[in-house]
């Protein structure tokens, strides 16, 4: 009988990330992968949130291939005959990089082969069908026939976790708590990128699309960033939205590239890559069912999401680092029962990380609605004494309260005092979420590294 202490299953960010830990701990672990190599199976191109990475693998910029340092940040709101938009440029990032356009198949490559060469067996063309379970207590895992045996099972399978499933943690998918995601990259060569973005070699941008068609989706959104010689766009809505409209999101991703704005943008692109895939909105699985007796689940396969930015890599990764901090805790008791392997939320804790996916699904159904139908009365107010203010229909009641803050910010001071403070009151309401969040993400990065300083020391 073959038996390890520690099986992950899915070589993702949380996999890797928890692999790479465990590995440096000396603990025994093997990486189990479905695809022929990792990244094989994910969606192609993303945005990387460098930062965490860089705690666990500080060389990570010399030798990732990484595609353009996003130093371009764009918001833009559609109807469809009318444009707002909000651009900023930070060269700031050129010295110090924050996000980073880059693909999935060499990320994920990468990273694996990380937690190898620091003594993970990775094994991959691995499909894991079943788990082994033993009196309610997970034992192993089943690939076809073969079984594999361990002290603890780590589910790091992503969104469709047969480990979750077949421990019982979460065995119902339910179509409210996840988004389905439609994507393309176009190839258009790097010299017309850089014109139509305003950029130079190597430098990219990243646009937040926001509120087309609200009125029929509940929750539909876009993203559109620039790679080397491409550029991907997708488009995001509740799976729950799409049944119960009945609407294809194809079509809607279609409608999108065919905006005016976003044609000038894309035009001439040729389709390299298309794919769609389910994420986590942040909600699914309680906390108390991260964990069971032999069992830890991290990533998406815990719904572990930050929903708002849809930078879910990141969060993957401290998920996956604190399931091996458990593991590690763990092996010195030796005891991998429920009872010991609960300190995963306490680790977790540590991190902040649960709050943030937390408040981050809240600030998902708040932008929810903010749709034309469901706007909460403040945003509307603002809309409302801005239209009466400027005796134009200058603000239509569909927007964000981004673009009311920017509004307020040029007409206070033509404004009389008297309606400053109310309307400056109402604006602060709606840019809570933005403060939150950034209070969240500095709580987890300064939690963060006071841990990592006691796990270096
Ligand atoms: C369209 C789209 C765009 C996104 N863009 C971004 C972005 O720009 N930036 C960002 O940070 N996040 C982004 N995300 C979110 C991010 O992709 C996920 O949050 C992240 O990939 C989850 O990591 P994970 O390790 O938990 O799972 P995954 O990345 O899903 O990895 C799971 C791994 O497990 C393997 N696996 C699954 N089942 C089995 C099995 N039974 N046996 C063996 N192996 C198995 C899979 O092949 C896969 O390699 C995006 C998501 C989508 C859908």
């Amino acid at each position: 009988m073959e038996k390890t202490t520690c099986i992950i299953v899915g070589a993702g960010p949380a996999g890797s990330a928890c692999a790479l830990s465990l590995a440096r701990k000396g603990i025994e672990t093997v990486l189990l992968e479905r695809g022929r190599t990792p990244g094989e199976k994910n969606v192609s191109s993303f945005v990387l949130f460098i930062k965490e990475l860089k705690r666990l693998v500080p060389e990570c910029m010399d030798e990732l291939e990484l595609e353009r340092n996003i130093v371009r940040s764009d918001q833009i709101i559609l109807s469809d005959d009318d444009v707002k938009t909000i651009t900023s440029f930070n060269y700031k990032h050129i010295r110090n990089p924050v996000t980073f356009s880059a693909f999935r198949r060499k990320f994920d490559a990468w990273f694996a082969k990380k937690a190898s060469m620091a003594g993970a067996e990775l094994i991959t063309g691995m499909t894991v069908t079943d788990l082994i379970i033993d009196n309610g207590r997970v034992i192993g895992v089943k690939v076809g026939d073969e079984e594999l045996y361990a002290d603890v099972v780590v589910g790091a399978d992503g969104y469709h976790s047969k480990v979750a499933e077949r421990s019982g943690l979460n065995p119902v998918l339910d179509p409210g708590q996840c988004l389905l995601s439609v994507k393309e990259v176009l190839n258009l060569p790097a010299e017309v990128i850089n014109d139509r973005f305003q950029l130079t070699d190597g430098l990219g941008a990243e646009l937040g699309l926001w509120n087309y068609d609200v009125n029929n989706f509940k929750s539909g959104t876009g993203t559109l960033y620039t790679n080397t010689d491409s550029i991907s766009i997708a488009a995001f809505a509740s799976v729950a939205d799409l049944k119960n409209k009945n609407m294809k999101l194809h079509a809607y991703l279609e409608k999108f590239k065919q905006h005016p704005y976003i044609n000038a943008l894309i035009k001439d692109g040729t389709l390299r890559e298309y794919q769609a895939h389910i994420l986590s909105n942040g909600g699914r699985i309680a906390p108390e069912k991260l964990y069971g007796d032999g069992v830890l689940l991290c990533g998406e396969a815990g719904a572990i999401m930050d929903t708002m930015s849809g930078m879910g890599v990141p969060t993957c990764i401290v998920s996956g680092m604190m399931a091996a901090e458990t593991i590690e805790m763990a092996v010195k008791k030796r005891d991998f029962s429920a009872g010991t392997l609960k300190n995963y939320l306490k680790y977790l804790d540590s991190t902040s990380l649960l709050d943030m996916v937390y408040e981050s699904s809240k600030v998902g159904e708040y932008w929810d609605g903010a749709g034309k139908d469901e706007m909460p009365d403040d945003i509307k107010a603002v809309a409302d004494c801005y239209n009466k203010w400027w005796d134009v229909d200058y603000m239509s009641k569909d927007y964000y309260p981004l673009m009311a803050n920017l509004f307020f910010k040029i007409g206070k001071h033509f404004m009389p005092k008297i309606l400053r403070w109310p309307l400056g009151a109402a604006i602060k309401i709606t840019s809570l979420y933005s403060k939150t969040c950034e209070k969240i993400k500095s709580k987890i990065r300064s939690r963060y590294y006071e841990w990592k300083k006691q796990y270096d020391g």
